[in-house]
């Protein structure tokens, strides 16, 4: 088992140690790894992320390499494994080397998760919700709550109630004790027994845990601790928080993003909420109004392309190319077309681009009525449109009595060619 260093202190960002085994390049694993006698480098567990850093081989002479710790896991018998990212060299068993952990990085770390122990105890003084699991992300940290749901309230209460503790700026210290004295002290959480002897960490008077993770040594540390969304999962809430730095930078980021939203609207931050409802709302009736108005143009269009059409035996066959029109509007006139009083054929297009067809008929029972019968077996809007779409490699289809196709985008084809090809077909 590797001598960890962490333990008594999470202040020691450099060490001395001596390479004890190195697993190079393996189908198993793309990078090579080496384990020491001790480390300062913390292992991903306990649902904190690992330390990254640097190992320095020789003693500061002409070989010097340095190693990048990219990862840094904990094996089943107790080693702790550094993951080396492309190393110019592998040091040999028994190399004396030098460790540096990322300062930052190991404080930010240090900050989430002192800051979840805290906050964990602030839902179980004011709440009585004991959290089940912690995670933390790159972005943002999260415990899970055993509890079915938890209130905007509750959350600013809890966040309240954390942030007070850090003011106070309490101790936090490491205390070793058996298990059986460790039952006996009332821990927030007592994990599974495993070991004899306990490591705890102790916010003064406020909470008592076991925890094998690195810690400020005093609340006030964690900085500040700011409580984001919370989300319904399978074992009760989960509460997302940030603490320290990543408390101010995402504070520094959403109020980036609401300034642009309050310029955009001419308005207030805290009047945004309102601009944007009242915005949802305009564009709302905007469309409906928009929608309305091509109903009605398309109804009034496709009359008119009616009356002007001469009467015939069979249905009248409308025949109509949109360059200003999409598809979606090609599509209505076709319908008013076909469901107006007079029977009818209508054989549509949108140039605009991506062109496409359209081609309806008021529903064949009446039109095989109008049309005596004659045109009963050949007007098939979806086989005619398969038909001409398929001397061109277009894709549609459709029923009997409506189709919709259409030609692939900056195709070039001349949709109208295809329209006169489809009223040839049909004997208009
Ligand atoms: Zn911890």
């Amino acid at each position: 088992m590797t001598k960890r260093l962490y333990y008594d202190s999470s202040e020691v960002h450099e060490f001395d140690s001596v390479v004890e085994d190195v697993a190079p390049v393996s189908s198993a694993q793309s990078r090579p790894a080496v384990i020491l006698r001790e480390t300062a480098f913390y292992p991903t567990s306990g649902g904190q992320v690992h330390d990254t850093g640097w190992l320095t081989l020789g003693e500061h002479g002409e070989d010097d390499a340095r190693l990048r710790v990219a990862e840094v896991a904990e094996a089943e018998d107790g080693r702790i494994v550094h993951y080396l990212e492309a190393p110019p060299r592998l040091p040999l068993a028994g190399a004396a080397v030098h460790g540096i952990i990322d300062p930052e990085r190991r404080r930010d770390h240090m900050q989430q998760h002192t800051g979840q122990h805290v906050l964990s105890a602030a839902f179980i003084e004011l709440y009585q919700m004991p959290t089940v699991s912690f995670h933390m992300g790159e972005d943002y940290c999260s415990i899970d709550l055993a509890a079915p749901s938890v209130g905007s309230e509750q959350i600013a209460k809890a966040e309240k109630r954390a942030n007070q503790i850090v003011f106070e700026n309490r101790p936090v210290q490491i205390r070793y004790v058996s298990r059986a004295e460790a039952e006996k002290l009332g821990l927030r959480k007592l994990p599974p027994a495993e070991r004899d002897e306990l490591r705890l960490i102790e916010v003064a008077d406020f909470d008592l845990s076991a925890c094998g993770g690195t810690h400020v040594s005093a609340s006030g540390q964690i900085g500040s601790i700011l409580l984001r969304k919370t989300e319904k999962v399978r074992q009760g809430t989960r509460v997302e928080f940030v603490c320290g730095d990543r408390a101010v930078r995402m504070a520094r980021r959403d109020y980036s993003a609401l300034s642009e939203a309050a310029a955009l609207f001419s308005a207030q931050l805290w009047d945004v909420p309102d601009q944007i409802r009242k915005s949802v709302e305009e564009s709302k009736l905007l469309r409906k109004q928009k929608d309305d108005a091509l109903d009605q143009l398309a109804e009034l269009m496709a009359l008119a392309a009616l009356q002007n059409q001469p009467e015939t035996n069979g249905p009248k066959i409308i025949v109509r190319a949109f360059s200003d029109r999409d598809i979606g509007f090609a599509k209505l006139f076709a319908q008013k077309v076909t469901r107006a009083a007079t029977p009818a054929i209508a054989l549509v297009a949108s140039t605009v681009d991506p062109p496409g067809l359209v081609f309806a008929q008021t529903p064949s029972q009446t039109l095989a009525q109008a049309s005596g019968g004659a045109l009963g077996s050949t007007a098939d809007m979806g086989a005619l449109l398969k038909q001409v779409l398929s001397s061109v490699g277009g894709r549609g289809g459709g029923s009997r009595d409506f189709a919709q196709g259409g030609v692939p985008a900056g195709s070039h084809i001349n949709v109208e060619q295809l329209l006169r090809q489809a009223a040839v077909t049909i004997g208009a």
